[in-house]
């Protein structure tokens, strides 16, 4: 493909280094612990500063893959400490998205280690925007491959920095595929917000059930034949008593708030936003996620009582779908 105009400004950064992101806190033994009980990891070496396998490694050491860890922003995103970057290392994402390059996936992550950290040490790492590959279309749609560096740097007092790590990441940043025909057709101008539909469940012998029902405007549960036990997300077997069997029960359709999320960022297209998601559980006792509609911001509450209703939408197969969703009902 030809090389768009406004491409070649955001070339000329390749190469560009972005200044350091520093580590919120030094490398400390809670945050090990916590990781490896996360990653169901059991070594002395990462966990007993006492232990004979700490000592034979020089101390307690951190996981080498938590290299990552030490630098990251929290929830808040660019939340930086004092002392780091103000530039924006992401910034040719940004100005490819402006071009009407909505969509991101991470496509290689790869880590090196020099060797492994101890509790103690500060880090911080600094950014190269490696490449930006030729415009590419895959299946996934039409886009860019972009390469970033990312150092990591132990610091030291009275002696240069020491180069601990370093994290290859790469990027495809695209148009989706099915609206890359459609702004093609476009003019040369930045494309409009392609219109982007909902990603498709994958429906196999066990759920198909479930979304006939939704199309008939039925909630259905999945039952164990031969206990009685209700499930789902459906699937196979009974947990309870391993039985094959099971018919399904149309649910009231009523139930509460058990717990929710309102996503705020990022948005991804086709869905609104403020976008609330909630673990709805039915009066039959099973739960399951479904959109919230009809809900103020800020009314929502756990325990809030809600009624399902099914929303038909248009799916990436080009097909169409009935999806449960629950709206609040007042007593
Ligand atoms: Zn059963």
């Amino acid at each position: 493909m030809a090389e768009h105009d406004w491409m070649k400004a955001i070339r000329a950064l390749v190469g560009k280094e972005y200044g350091r992101v520093y580590a919120w806190d030094a490398v400390n033994a809670p945050m090990i612990r916590h990781w490896c009980e996360m990653m169901g990891i059991a070594n002395p070496a990462y966990t007993d500063a006492g232990s004979p396998a700490a000592a034979a490694r020089g101390g307690q050491v951190a996981p080498a893959t938590m290299l990552q860890v030490w630098c990251l922003e929290g929830l808040t995103q660019n939340n930086y400490p004092p002392g780091s970057t103000t530039e924006n290392p992401y910034e040719a994402l940004t100005l490819i998205e402006a071009q009407g390059y909505p969509s991101v996936v991470a496509v290689n992550s790869d880590l090196e280690f020099e060797r492994e950290l101890h509790p103690g040490e500060r880090l911080y790492y600094v950014t190269r925007l490696d490449s930006i590959g030729e415009e590419k279309t895959t299946a996934l749609g039409t886009g860019f491959f972009v390469t970033l560096l990312l150092s990591y740097f132990s610091q030291r007092d009275g002696s240069p920095d020491e180069k601990v790590g370093q994290q290859l990441f790469r990027v495809f940043k695209f148009r989706p595929a099915q609206t890359s025909q459609a702004a093609k057709s476009a003019s040369s101008e930045p494309a409009a917000a392609p219109k982007i539909r909902r990603p498709a469940p994958g429906i196999s012998d066990d759920t198909r059930f479930f979304w006939d029902g939704a199309r008939q405007g039925r909630l259905l549960v999945q039952r164990c034949k031969a206990c009685g036990t209700l499930r789902h997300p459906p699937g196979p077997v009974c947990s309870q008593c391993h039985s094959f069997e099971w018919d399904t029960l149309q649910a009231s359709g009523l139930g509460t708030v058990y717990s929710f999320v309102v996503m705020h960022y990022p948005e991804v297209p086709p869905f609104e936003y403020p976008n609330p998601v909630a673990l709805v559980e039915l009066d039959e006792g099973t739960r399951l996620v479904a959109q919230l509609v009809g809900a103020e911001r800020g009314q929502i509450a756990i325990g809030q009582r809600v009624r399902v209703e099914f929303a038909t939408v248009e799916t990436s197969d080009g097909g169409e779908l009935a999806l449960p969703q629950f709206r609040p009902v007042t007593a």
